[in-house]
């Protein structure tokens, strides 16, 4: 008998897929609650929950063949992509008409003297107007109370 069959008849049964019951994902819940707490960080549970489940995403092995595919959504487009494959045709659509509806939203600009028109200024590498500047101004004041009326409150 060789060594590696020895260590091969050693080696622990496979792993389970890592989904999420098989780590707790509540445990992990938990834990990310308790630390976004002790950071000080205001988020809400959904908030939590959403930063957990995109960690999960990158922790899960690769979607497999077997799982049903969610074609013509952007998920689904997102999928192919990574998959480095040309999207299909539904998914391709799903796409087309995120972007417009993208396009559209940012179409309705926010006017001069917001916190977006501001970084709009930046973005394009343009001097921000002075309506801009202080409305950046009362922004960053506003953050900087919020901050510290949380970390107060920790
Ligand atoms: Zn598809
Ligand atoms: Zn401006």
């Amino acid at each position: 008998m060789t060594a590696v069959g020895t260590l091969e008849r050693a080696s622990p049964a496979p792993l389970p897929l890592a989904t999420p019951e098989a780590y707790g994902h509540d445990q992990a819940l938990d834990a990310m609650l308790y630390a976004v707490r002790r950071m000080g960080i205001q988020a809400t549970d959904r908030q939590v929950a959403t930063l957990l489940s995109v960690a999960e995403r990158h922790l899960l092995p690769p979607e497999t063949d077997e799982e049903p595919f969610p074609h013509g959504t952007m998920r689904g487009y997102r999928r192919h992509r990574r998959r480095r494959e040309p999207a299909c045709g539904p998914c391709r659509e799903a796409c087309r008409l995120e972007s417009a509806a993208r396009r559209k939203r940012s179409r309705v600009q926010k006017p001069c003297g917001t916190e977006a028109a501001y970084h709009r200024h930046l973005r394009r590498w343009e001097e921000p107007c002075q309506p801009c500047r202080e409305a950046h101004r009362a922004y960053v004041r506003a953050y900087r109370k919020r901050r510290a009326h949380a970390l107060a409150a920790a």
